[in-house]
């Protein structure tokens, strides 16, 4: 038989006998809700499915979305998670309520910090079910089912997760400085006929962290022939749009006699170690008084704070940075809640979650602090993204005297309230760009993870970039199955 006289094939238009391709479906419609479905079809026909992630969608349009499972947790090989981020793991007990039983590869931080997360949603999506009366999806048992699933891989090693009959998937965790314990993963699909597919998913990504080293990618990997699916959280800000402000804002406020306590709200993990290892290089610096005391209020941070200390080298800590709590920091039990209060006109600054403020023990010190008329001033500063509905959000965008709602009651804005974009642990558009111009092949980048306008003109930005060698740029929107074979892209089709 000739060539003339195959049919072309439909799903990538070439003439090929054994047709071996992987089809992409990221579920993410904009920031959150991360969950890539990868099928591979090999040449001899077989077939192996795995998830890179399984988040909740945190945005209030996509909550629909939690109830829908893009796989069948049954039937799936494997699965990996990059990182312990409600909007990157949370749904995996909803898969194990619903007959997942395969392995969960993840690095030996995020395995450490994985049951303390999901144990803490749990209960914050109990308490909403109730509220709500709705259905709860999964119960505790599932939380400690995943935990079981979870397979350790240390950063950098090549571990074999999927072989039959000579059709292979490798994967390699490597570090990145997103939060503790995150990771990338390349994943590398081997065919029986020796082809290959490779992906590199970014997870949530950042080049470099205050607190702990990461390695470089390996040269074999940067080496081969690759599709990126890259995060884009902050595709459309850039390294010099943003203002270091927070350590000249501390230190001017705690010297000045006006101020008296200052609250920083922060995410329970990563921001909240980074805060306090902040203060402690100020008080080291001379630039923060270490007579001032810092109070570090909240359970399940301490509990990541602890793990954090008590594992330094799985998370890549060097040892003069290991003890990062600043001097004079307590922290705070129910009795000494009073305390703090009693004492909002003396100087004292205090660390709580959450990093909107809105939830976590934040709303029972803002709750005073807002309207707080005293001798001096009080103030708040938020160290990270606020959504506008958040009560950090409605802070930001009020005027003074303005009234607050804070769980129904209304505090007069009293207080002065400051920002700061500086610590995300997201990369900014210039190091993801730096990121990719590192591979020697890139066939298609994928943007995912952002909202819609900024993926969009991420992918311009990425086009433009005469520095990365990549063939096509395509962006997922929640409803595109992309259809990779060895060469690259070579087809996307609507879900629907
Ligand atoms: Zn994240
Ligand atoms: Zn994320």
């Amino acid at each position: 038989m000739n060539n003339k006289s195959k049919p072309f094939c439909t799903c990538c238009d070439r003439h090929e006998k054994n047709h071996f391709y992987a089809d992409v479906y990221p579920q993410n419609k904009e920031v959150t809700g991360s969950c890539a479905r990868v099928s591979v079809t090999y040449s001899d026909q077989s077939s192996a499915t795995f998830i890179v992630d399984l988040g909740m969608f945190q945005e209030a349009d996509y909550h629909n979305l939690n109830d829908i499972l893009i796989f069948n947790p049954k039937e799936i090989n494997f699965a990996v998670a990059t990182h312990v981020h409600m909007d990157h793991v949370a749904r995996f007990p909803i898969a194990v309520h619903q007959g997942m039983e395969c392995k969960i590869y993840t690095t030996l931080g995020s395995q450490l910090l994985m049951f303390p997360a999901l144990d803490d949603n749990y209960k914050i999506q109990l308490t909403l079910s109730e509220r709500q009366n709705t259905r709860m999806p999964y119960n505790v048992h599932d939380v400690e089912k995943v935990e079981e699933l979870i397979q350790p891989c240390p950063f950098h090693k090549r571990t074999c997760v999927y072989n039959k009959n000579n059709n292979k998937i490798f994967i390699t965790l490597i570090q990145n400085a997103h939060i503790f314990g995150a990771c990338s993963v390349f994943i590398n699909i081997i065919d029986s006929s020796k082809k290959a597919i490779n992906f590199y998913f970014t997870g949530d990504y950042n080049k470099t962290h205050r607190l702990f080293r990461t390695k470089k990618i390996p040269k074999d990997i940067l080496n081969f022939p690759v599709n990126i699916l890259t995060e884009s959280t902050y595709g459309t800000t850039f390294s010099n749009d943003v203002e270091k402000v927070f350590e000249k804002n501390i230190e001017r406020l705690m010297s000045d006699e006006n101020y008296s306590t200052g609250l920083i709200p922060v995410f329970s993990l990563d921001r909240a170690q980074n805060i306090l290892y902040i203060l402690k290089q100020m008080q080291e610096k001379g630039t923060l008084d270490k007579n001032i005391t810092i109070y570090y209020d909240g359970k399940l941070s301490k509990t990541y704070s602890d793990i954090i200390y008590n594992n330094s080298d799985i998370f890549n800590i060097p040892g003069y940075k290991k003890d990062f709590l600043p001097y004079n920091c307590q922290y705070v039990s129910t009795s000494t809640r009073s305390q703090i209060l009693n004492n909002l006109d003396k100087k004292q600054l205090i660390v709580t979650p959450s990093g909107m403020g809105s939830n976590g023990n934040c709303p029972f010190y803002a709750r005073y602090i807002i309207p707080y008329q005293g001798k001096k001033k009080c103030f708040m500063h938020f160290v990270g993204h606020q959504e506008p509905r958040t009560l950090g959000g409605r802070l930001l965008n009020a005027k003074p005297n303005d009234l607050i709602s804070l769980n129904g009651l209304m505090l007069p804005l009293r207080s002065e309230v400051y920002e700061t974009q500086e610590m995300s642990s997201h990369a900014t558009a210039d190091k993801l760009l730096d990121l990719y111009s590192k591979f020697n092949k890139i066939n298609t980048i994928v943007i995912t993870h952002g909202e819609t306008e900024t993926k969009n003109k991420f992918a311009r930005t990425i086009l433009a970039d005469k520095n990365i060698k990549v063939k096509d740029v395509a962006v997922a929107d929640g409803e595109t199955i992309m259809r990779f074979s060895s060469y690259g892209m070579v087809k996307t089709m609507s879900v629907f």
